[in-house]
């Protein structure tokens, strides 16, 4: 089974990045139960808004991300069993490819560099599975869609749902260790 799986906010942090950088800029901290069915830049201040939208173009934004919890020993397991693929998109900021590259050589050293697509539009990919936590990468995917929870999309019930990254054993039948 060839499984396509999103970097951001799938296996590493980015909102963890927007909130960091935001309160610095501004002495405002917002938790991730105020980001529940919302983004960041939809609500803070309007003034604040365009300040918000280029922190990923800027320089180390990608660069150490926290990671999503478990997913270095789960995607591991599941890339033992299948045919594992990183699919990130990388390309609308600049800096993310080289930083996103050396997250995963930190991070996932295991995935290979012909199983890392960092890429542009995700709708030309094929696979069997599709991994991630945006509805319009999901909705354009040909292959079974799987929507990975985060604090902006918990209140989306249009596709199936993987909460967090235990669940993905008994979702691909990985046996536990
Ligand atoms: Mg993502």
């Amino acid at each position: 089974m060839r499984i396509l799986i999103d970097m951001d906010e799938v296996m590493a942090d980015a909102i963890a990045r927007f909130i960091e950088w935001y309160e610095r800029d501004f002495g405002i901290h917002y938790t991730e139960e105020q980001l529940h069915g919302t983004k960041l830049h939809y609500i803070i201040p309007e003034a604040h808004r365009a300040v918000v939208k280029q922190y990923p173009h800027q320089k180390g934004f990608f660069a150490n991300l926290p990671l999503i919890a478990n997913s270095q020993e789960i995607i591991r397991e599941l890339n033992d069993k299948h045919e594992v693929y990183i699919a990130s998109a990388a390309m609308e900021f600049k800096y993310s490819l080289g930083e996103k590259y050396d997250w995963l050589d930190e991070h996932f050293p295991f995935i290979h560099w012909k199983r890392r697509i960092l890429c542009g539009d995700k709708s030309v990919l094929k696979g069997d599975v599709l991994i991630d936590d945006h509805d319009f990468n999901l909705s354009v995917f040909s292959g079974r869609a799987i929507m990975f929870t985060a604090t902006h999309n918990v209140l989306d019930t249009r596709f199936e749902r993987l909460n967090n990254w235990l669940e993905a054993r008994k979702l691909f039948n990985i046996d536990t260790p």
